[in-house]
This record gives structure tokens, sequence and C-alpha cells, in this order.
């Protein structure tokens, strides 16, 4: 007879009396315990015969397995609380004969959750055929410490290495799941609502596949919660984690519906939390998780909430950071588009997958024309207003798929993905044209700039990303050559000109350096070319011509290294010295005879814009000893009209002083008559290439006689320069034109050249 005890919860199914029990009799008496032990142990003994396979489980065992103790005619019966997958690997262990079995299993029950139990056999020899015997131990609290490390080690890895959280919290939902039992699980986190306020939302869920869970699902996802709000909402607020026992019957919770529609019964939410620095607990979301079964509170969660949360909360904060380490690394602060590097990134990219699939895409090189202007003339604040809402209409062009950059300064890029059609691309160059035509609004002041755009095609263009960013360039560069604000694609021709466009760079960074030296060595020197008046004898001004003697002694004409000098701003220390220069000449000159000589002084732009050159030319003439009224400024047409507001002005005050001043190379430029009669000038200068067409060019003769007669009604002296052969000048004198500058009547000469000229001439008048 078996021990009392091993049977206080007999099996009404099984015979009283069996071989095994009659078998074990002796035995079981020997081996039994008080059930307290077991109890205290949680752990309980069982009897197997192979070859009946019949069972005895203690009130022990048979408590841990869930099921009654006594007498079982199977193993099934034993184990039938056993999840389902374990019992194929327990049966399995079992079937070895005379073997030593060791075997992890899990029961599950409504009540407990989750249990592991170990199964061990301990080796009984009793005569006759062989009877197995071992025990059944609960090792569900040194599992759950094994599997808290193995889960803190697992969520750690997704969390380090997956890159975005959804990712990561989808993973540690899933591992949470799967390792103890639950059904589904999500994350919730709060969103800014089109109203302002916020509102929890269902970011992430999982769930088991085999486990129908799609109107649970919807329903989350579509559900917004205010903090305090449901069971989630309440966990967000009081920062604290709250069981639902009956999900379908329970008042408090909102998904009742879905969730009886889905077969789910409990479940357990906890706050994802971490501490300030300060010792502040901050929130950044709640995570829930639900079960088929009626679970009753147990401690495996809420044993791993605090650790999962924590994880989790350290891993929003380290995206958080990675996210602004990236903003910082590839995006443009000043308009939030791709920085440089970034774009290049993209461009290489977008070169290797479009070589392997075979693909096609374009860049469009976009540069703003005239935004150097407006930097100078209204400052950086408004210059970065016009580069910051360019980029904002680049954005708004809504081009999906597309990448837009700033490459730096104005010039900007779009990768455009994919290439599609030549028209496409001009009509979104056209787009891209239109937007920085739109006038830019600074501080009531409206600026307006172009956009010259240069397209390169992949493959076509270039196979890899300099290459096709080379291209893009040098098809803007035509743009720009060609009149700016259009479109250019590149085309093979364009290769030269870059080529050239490099090498002429080259040259003028070496010449920069080399006037730089000329300056401060004195390798300038200036030549005067006369002015004659109405008798071509007597000469009424001069025009001091700059030329630069290089240290071999070539002597390098204005027309080369006057552009490099204003690119550089250097224009502005050579044309202060030609002024003195010239204004020492001119006291020189006048003291030797040349009485009431004007000088013509040629002025650049970036002299001109400088509203204390008035002053600074009062002190020039007076220190030399020169009236203002001697000192005429020769500007061409063009300088006045790129920068009316600010050279206007400028001449204003000179004329105010005194100072002459001259419209140069009349003819050439864009003035418009009605601005004309407004400007503060003294004379006109037509253009030689004007002149160069009389007398029997009609259309050259035209021009010069219309200027003439527009200097008579304007009151303005008209010189004619270039003028080469007599009949050149004959015509202009029919015409009325009384000033006559060219090769025919003087080349330029130095100072001394022409003080011998005319104490030659006045010992000739003095010898009789
Ligand atoms: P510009 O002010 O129109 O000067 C007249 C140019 O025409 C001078 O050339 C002069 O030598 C040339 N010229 C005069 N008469 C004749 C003629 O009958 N036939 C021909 N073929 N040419 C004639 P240059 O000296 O080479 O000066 C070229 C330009 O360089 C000047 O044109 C002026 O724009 C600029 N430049 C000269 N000196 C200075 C200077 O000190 N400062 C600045 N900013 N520019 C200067
Ligand atoms: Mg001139
Ligand atoms: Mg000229």
């Amino acid at each position: 007879m078996l021990e009392p005890s091993l049977l206080s919860r007999p099996d009404p199914t099984a015979p009283h009396v069996s071989d095994l029990t009659r078998k074990l009799g002796p035995a079981l008496l020997q081996a039994s315990l008080p059930d307290a032990a077991e109890k205290i142990g949680l752990f309980g003994r069982w009897w197997c015969e192979p070859q009946t396979g019949q069972w005895v489980l203690s009130t022990g065992a048979a408590n841990l397995l869930d099921v009654n103790a006594g007498l079982h005619r199977t193993g099934n019966s034993c184990f039938e609380q056993v999840v389902p997958d374990d019992v194929l690997r327990l049966m399995a262990a079992l079937r070895e004969p005379g073997q030593a079995v060791e075997c992890e299993f899990r029961i599950i029950n409504e009540f407990d959750g989750l249990r592991w139990l170990r199964l061990v056999s301990e080796p009984l020899r009793l005569p006759g055929p062989s009877v197995q015997t071992g025990v059944v131990v609960d090792v569900t609290s040194s599992r759950l410490a094994a599997m808290r490390e193995r889960f803190c080690f697992e969520s750690t890895q997704f969390l380090i290495g997956t890159p975005t959280l959804g990712e990561a919290v989808t993973k540690v939902i899933q591992l949470v799941c799967d390792n103890l039992g639950w059904e589904c699980g999500a994350y919730w986190s709060l969103e800014q609502q089109q109203m302002g306020d916020h509102r929890l939302a269902c970011k992430y869920q999982w769930h088991q596949p085999d486990y129908p869970l799609a109107s649970f699902r919807r329903q989350s996802a579509t559900l917004r919660l205010a903090p305090g709000e449901g069971l989630v909402g309440n966990v967000w607020s009081t920062m604290r984690p709250a069981w639902v026992e009956d999900m379908v019957n329970g008042t408090d919770f909102l998904r009742c519906q879905s969730a009886h529609e889905c077969g789910l019964q409990s479940g357990y939410a906890f706050p994802v939390s971490y501490v300030t620095d300060g010792g502040r607990r901050h929130s950044h979301g709640v995570l829930e998780f639900y079960s088929s079964l009626s679970r009753q509170r147990e401690a495996q969660l809420p044993s791993l909430a605090t650790t999962i949360g924590a994880l989790i909360a350290q891993t929003v904060q380290r995206l958080e950071q990675q996210e602004l380490i990236r903003q910082l690394a590839q995006v443009d602060d000043l308009t939030g588009l791709a920085n440089r590097k970034h774009f290049h990134h993209l461009l290489d990219a977008a070169c290797l997958s479009a070589t392997s699939s075979g693909a096609s895409f374009a860049v469009l090189n976009i540069d703003l024309d005239r935004f150097k202007q407006i930097n100078d003339a209204f400052g950086h604040e408004a210059g970065n207003l016009v580069l910051h809402d360019f980029a904002q209409r680049l954005q708004r062009l809504d081009l999906p798929g597309c990448a837009v950059g700033r490459l730096g300064g104005d010039e900007f890029a779009i990768l455009v993905t994919p290439a599609g059609s030549i028209a496409q691309l001009q009509a979104l160059g056209e787009r891209v044209l239109l937007a920085a035509r739109q006038p830019f609004l600074f501080e009531r002041q409206e600026l307006t700039v172009s956009a010259s755009v240069g397209v390169s095609i992949f493959p076509d263009n270039g196979w890899t990303g300099s290459e096709l960013m080379r291209s893009a360039d040098a098809a803007m560069y035509r743009r720009k050559h060609g009149g700016r604000n259009g479109l250019s694609f590149f085309s093979s021709g364009t290769a030269g000109t870059l080529a050239e466009q490099r090498s002429a760079l080259a040259r003028q960074l070496t010449m920069e350096a080399e006037l730089q030296h000329a300056l401060v060595s004195d390798e300038f020197f200036l030549v005067y070319q006369p002015v004659f008046g109405r008798d071509a004898e007597h000469m009424v001004a001069v025009e001091a011509l700059i030329r630069w003697r290089r240290p071999g002694g070539d002597v390098v004409p204005p027309d080369v290294f006057i552009p490099v000098a204003e690119q550089s701003g250097l224009i502005v220390q050579i044309g202060r010295w030609v002024v003195k220069r010239a204004c020492h000449d001119l006291a020189l000159l006048q003291r030797a005879g040349f009485k009431d000589l004007q000088v013509n002084v040629n002025m650049a732009a970036p002299e001109f814009v400088n509203a204390r050159l008035p002053a600074e030319l009062m002190a020039v003439v007076e220190a030399c000893g020169v009236a203002p009224q001697h000192l005429c400024l020769e500007l061409t047409e063009g300088l006045v009209m790129k920068q009316p507001d600010k050279v206007i002005p400028v001449m204003a005050a000179l004329r105010q002083l005194g100072f002459k001043i001259s419209l140069d190379d009349f003819g050439m430029g864009h003035s418009s008559l009605s601005r004309m009669k407004n400007l503060p000038i003294s004379s006109l200068k037509i253009d030689r290439s004007f002149v160069s067409g009389l007398p029997h060019d009609r259309g050259d003769g035209a021009i010069v006689r219309t200027i003439l007669d527009l200097g008579r009604h304007m009151k303005l002296q008209v010189i004619a320069e270039g003028v080469e052969t007599d009949a050149q000048l004959i015509y202009l004198r029919q015409f009325g034109c009384s000033l006559i500058q060219g090769f025919l009547l003087g080349r330029p000469k130095t100072v001394s050249e022409l003080m011998a000229a005319h104490s030659q001439s006045t010992n000739e008048q003095a010898t009789p």
C-alpha cells in the first residue's frame, strides 16, 4: 500500500491497487517524507513503471504539476498542464529505460502564470521489472533570476544595436511575450495634437503571430488617451504600474469590447521612466502586456518592469542624443537642409544603388545670382534671410524621393530620383528659377535675386558623386557666363570650359598675390593721355591711366589686372594710390605751366560704394594743393546702374564739394534716360567702339549724334575717346563735339614726357 500522505488527493479514475503500488509498497514507505518537507522544499516525488506507463505522484509533485496525486495510468495525465511545446521533450527524455532523466519544462495556469519545473530521476533498484523514481522541483525563481539576467543582456543588445526606438521597443515587447507567456504588448507615448494639447498614443505593438488580435490592435492604434484616462493614462500620470484582472468586465478598461472579441482577459502596464540628474522622475511612455488567461498578480513581469522601463528610457535618451548629433552632423544650421557633407554622402549612395539597379537620377546645382551684392548692401542678416527663405521654397517644391541640400554660401543642390525625362528636369529647373526670382522681404524692403542652375545626369555625365557634382557645377558656370537666371544641362563642351575656368582661377590667385606685392614695391606707374578742346591745340585735361611694370620689366595694361584687383578688393588700395599720384602729378604739371589743367581718374565700383569717399578725396586734393574742380572722376555707366541707391548719394556729395564726374564708356551700359536726367554728373564720354565706325557706319553715326544731342539738352560736356583718324575728328567736330581724346591727337605719356613736350612747345613759341 502507498503511504497515505502520498495519496491524499486520490485519482478517482485510477484503480486503488496496481502492480506499481504493490511493487512500491515497502520502498514507498521507506522513501516517504512528510508533506511539510515537500512543501518547504518546493518539490514532490514520483514513481513510474516504464513497461506499463503507470505513474504515482506524491502530493507535492501533484501540486506542482497541478494534477491529482496518486496513481496515473498514463504519463499524459500527469503532464496535462505542461506547456504543449515542452510535453514532447519531457516524454522523449522519459522514454529511455534505465537512463537518468533531467528535464526542465513549463507549467502554465491561470493563477500562477508561468512556472518552471525540473524533473530528475534517482537510481532505485527494485526486484522484478524496473521502476523509475525521482523528484520534481519548482525552479521558477532561479529560472526567473537567470532569465532576468539573460533578458537584460538581450534587451540591452537590442536597445544598443537597433537604430530606431520603434525597432528596439518592438523587440523588447516580443522578448517579454515569448519568455513570460503574454499574448501581446504595446508601447504608448505622448503625441501633440492639432490643437496643441498632448494625448497618449499607441506607438508600437507586437503580438504572438498565431494569436488573432486584429480588432484589439486596431482599437489600440486609433485610441488617444488624455493623461489620467484609462489604464494607460493612469499609469502615465501616477508613474506606478497597474494590473487589470478582468479586461472585459472591469469598469475602467476602455478597450473592453475588442479585448472580448480577441479573448484577452488580463494585463499589466508599467511606466517607462528614468530619474534625471536632478533626482526628478521623467516619463517617456507606458508599456502594457495582455494575456488570454485570467492571470492573477504574479511576480515575473513586475520584477522585470523596472529594468525594462529603465533600459527603454535610456535608449530613448540615447536615440534623442544620436538624433541631435545627426542633426549637427548632417543638417545645415541656417536652412535645415542637408549640409554639404551629407548631400555628398546621399549622392554617393545614389550612385551605388543606381549602378546596381541600372536606374538614372539627376543632380541640380543651384547658385544664387547677385547674392554677394545683397550681403554687401544690406548686411549678413538680409543675406541669411534670403538663404533661409529660398531653402524653404525649395522644400515646398514638394519633390518626393528627392534630397535638397545647401552646399555652402549661396550654393544649393537637388538630387532628383528618378531623373525623369529632359522635359521634366527642365520643368523642375523652371520651378527652382521661379522660386529664386520671387522677391524676398527683409525689413519691408524687397530683395530680388535670381539663380543659375546646372544639371548633370547619372550615368551619362558621371559615375561617381564627385564627377556628377563637377559636371553640374560646370553646367551651372556655363549658365552664369551665358547670362544668369537660367538652366543649363551638362554637355561635353562644358568640360573644356571648366578646365579653362580652373586655370583662370589659378592665374587669378597668383596675380592677386603679385598685385599685393606690386603695391608695396611701387611697381605701378601712371601715364596721361591728353584731352583736347575745340582747337585741337589746347590740352584741357589728361586721363590718368595706370600701368604695372613687373619685376622683369614687362608693362602690363590695366585691362589685364584691373578686373583681378576688382574681384579681390585690392582695387580700393590701388585706386587710392592712383588718386594721390594723379593729384601729385597734376600739381607738378600746373606748376610747370599747364594752368587749369584737369586730371581725369578712372574709378572702380568697390571704391564708389564707400560713403567716406568725398571726405577722403577732399583730404587728398588739399594735401596736394589742387582744387577739387580740377579732379574729374570717371565712372562707367554699369557701375552707377548696379547700385544706384549707394552710388548716387556719393556722387551728389562729391559734386557738392566741387569734384567733376564723367560717365565713361557711355552708350555701352543700360542707363535709362529717366535716371540719366537726375544723375549728378558733369560730362559724358562716348565709348570708342562707336567712334571707330565713324564716319561711314550709319548706326554708329546715329548713336554718336544722339549722345551729342543728349549732352546739349542736359548741359553736359561730351568727350569722344578713341579718335584715331582725321575723318573721325571732322565728323565729331561737325556735330558739335568739342572735347577729343585719342591716338590721333595724343598717346598716353608719362609726366616727364608731358613736361618735356610742353617746354619744347613753349620754347618753339618763344623762338621767333
Ligand atoms: P578707359 O577709361 O576707357 O581708358 C581709355 C582707354 O582707351 C585707355 O586704354 C587708352 O589707352 C585707350 N585709348 C585711348 N585712345 C585710344 C585710341 O585712339 N585707340 C585705341 N585703340 N585706344 C585708345 P588703357 O590705358 O589700356 O585702359 C583701359 C581701361 O583700363 C580704361 O579704359 C579704364 O577702364 C581702365 N583703367 C585704366 N587706368 C585705370 C585706373 O587707374 N583705375 C581704374 N579703376 N581703371 C583704370
Ligand atoms: Mg576712362
Ligand atoms: Mg573709356
